[in-house]
This record gives structure tokens, sequence and C-alpha cells, in this order.
């Protein structure tokens, strides 16, 4: 196969690991910089050039796509799913995915386990909305963080309101979620690829620290999950549409609630926690799906 992988940054763990996974496996593997590509959106006849080059022959792509250029990423990646050219993700998903309430009115849609949530655009609204999520502790989360920035908790109704009244001055939309205490400062990312869960970790966040993001200090060791958790990962992303994701959950007390599904898991924590070649898991599932020939949406 050739395949094209649309990142940013070449040097990054698990873009080099994809590109290495690629090459072991007898297959060609671009890097080709999202926010370089430019694109011709002729009528039946669409195409993407690169450092001057029309882009040609590819068999698959890989979207890395970071959050920060998702709007652009997604076209870059529609342009290629409209050449024929098969994504280890589709764009239409990914930008499902980005969207976190429009994530959580999926999954609640199909009955997956979701910390109670709660959503208001209006001010005058607080008191209200805050009873709804049931009150304090509460975690507040802005729409569009990632890497745990923007996640608040707070402990008391008061300072839950204080916290919406910052955010809401500087015009951000919010969530106000249940705060899932039992979870203890540890969360589960399973990754799930082509419909079965390959690999999981369990994130313990640094000392003192509610949030588990590797990035915020926290730590990674392997986990064996529940038969319920596995079943909620692997519904979680395919409610999505996503073909290869991490899906993000905590264990309460009455089971596994999924917080996020992340469209471009990192995968060097869990790689390394778990032993297992993540990255080549990717590459056989292009290999195979290619092979059926199965985009569901060609960029629709
Ligand atoms: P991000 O997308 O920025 O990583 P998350 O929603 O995943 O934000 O939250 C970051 C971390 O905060 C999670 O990994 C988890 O450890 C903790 N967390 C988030 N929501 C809750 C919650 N409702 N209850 C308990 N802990 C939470
Ligand atoms: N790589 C980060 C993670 O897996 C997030 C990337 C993204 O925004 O999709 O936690």
């Amino acid at each position: 196969m050739k395949i094209a992988m649309l990142a940013r940054n070449p040097e990054l763990y698990t873009h080099r690991r994809l590109k290495e996974a690629a090459e072991e496996r007898g297959h060609e593997l671009d890097i080709i910089d999202t926010l370089r590509c430019y694109m011709n959106i002729a009528s039946r006849r669409p195409s993407i050039y690169y450092k001057g080059e029309k882009l040609t022959g590819y068999d698959a792509v890989i979207p890395r796509i970071g959050a920060s250029v998702t709007f652009y990423g997604t076209a870059v990646l529609r342009q290629f799913e409209m050449m024929g050219v098969f994504p280890l993700n589709e764009s239409v998903a990914i930008g499902r995915s980005r969207d976190k309430l429009r994530s959580m009115q999926l999954l609640a849609r199909d009955g997956i386990g979701l910390p109670v949530t709660t959503f208001a655009h209006d001010a005058k609204q607080t008191e209200e909305v805050l009873k709804l999520a049931g009150g304090a502790p509460l975690v507040i989360k802005l729409l569009e963080g990632t890497q745990g920035l923007g996640v608040v908790l707070a402990d008391t109704d008061r300072s839950a309101k204080s916290v919406i009244e910052a955010f809401r001055a500087t015009n951000t939309n919010i969530l106000i979620q249940e705060f899932i205490k039992e979870a203890g400062g540890t969360d589960i990312r399973a990754i799930v690829i082509g419909g079965k869960v390959v690999a999981a970790m369990k994130r313990t966040g640094a000392e003192g620290e509610f949030r588990s993001n590797l990035h915020r200090g926290g730590s990674a060791e392997l986990i064996r999950l529940s038969a319920e958790e596995r079943a909620t990962a692997v519904r979680a992303a395919k409610s999505m549409g996503l073909n290869a994701c991490g899906v993000d959950m905590l264990r309460a007390n009455h089971g596994p609630v999924v917080m996020e599904v992340n469209s471009s898991p990192g995968l060097e924590g869990v790689e390394k926690a778990t032993g297992k070649d993540i990255a080549g898991m990717m590459i056989a599932y292009l290999e195979k799906a290619i092979a059926k020939g199965t985009t569901k949406t060609r960029g629709k």
C-alpha cells in the first residue's frame, strides 16, 4: 500500500511509530503536513497539492489531525475521501468526536453510560443547571478543551457558580458534569480498532490531581477490562463511527461511563504500558479494510 499520513509533526512518538509499522509491513508511508496541503475542488476531479506536486496513487490515509486544526484538517481528509482514498477514520466521524456535546448526545442516544451532564447557553439558568447536574461537587469543562486543560472541579455550588460565570464571561461553551468521585483520580483508556478492544490502560493522576491525563503528569499501567467495559468501549466507537480510537471511561459505582472518544489517540503511553504494537494493528486494519473497499461516506 501507499499510505499518506496527515500530521503536522513527524517527530512525535505516535507518528514515528505509525511510519515504522507501515514500513515494517512492507508499505510506503508519506507524512504530509496537513496545513501545507492545498486543494482544487473541481467538479468530478477533486485533487490535492503539496509542495507544488499533485498527490496521487494513495491507497489509504491516516488522519492525525490535532484538535486545533480540525476545520482545515477534516477538509483535506474529505478531499482524499472524495478521491477514493480509504481513511483510517472518516472526516465525518472525526468532526463528530471533536464536538464534546454532539458526541455525548450521540452516545446518550445509543444508551451508553455517561456521567450526568448538563449544558445551557444562558447564564440566567445557572442555578437550575447546577441542580440538574446533582449539585456540587461538579466538574466544569470547556467544550473545546483538550489534554485536561479547561477541566475544573468545583467542590461547592458557590465555587461552581463562580467558575461558570468566569467561563461565560469569556463567551465559551461549557458542560457541567457530575463528579465521579469513586473513580479516585483514575480513568481508563481503551483502544478500539475495527470494533475490538485491542489494548487498555489505567491512567492515574499525579498526587492531589483529579485529572488523570498523561499531559498533566499522570501515569499509565496495564489493566484488564471487565466484559461490560469492553462492550461499552466498542459501542462508543461505533456510535462515533470511528474505526480506530481511544475511548476514555471512568469506573462509576453503577458501571463504566464514557467521558470522551478520541479520534487520534496518542500511542506512547498505551504501547509502553501494554507492550503491544498498536501502530502495527492500525496498519493491519487498513490492509484488511482496503481489501474490502468499505469507505462509508466518501466525504459526504
Ligand atoms: P480532556 O478532553 O481535556 O482530556 P476530559 O474530559 O477527558 O478532558 O477530563 C480530563 C480528566 O479529568 C479525565 O481524564 C478524568 O481523569 C478527569 N475527569 C473528567 N471528568 C470527570 C468526572 N465527571 N468525574 C471525575 N473525573 C473526571
Ligand atoms: N493525543 C491526545 C490524546 O490521545 C489528543 C489528540 C487529539 O486532540 O485528538 O490524548
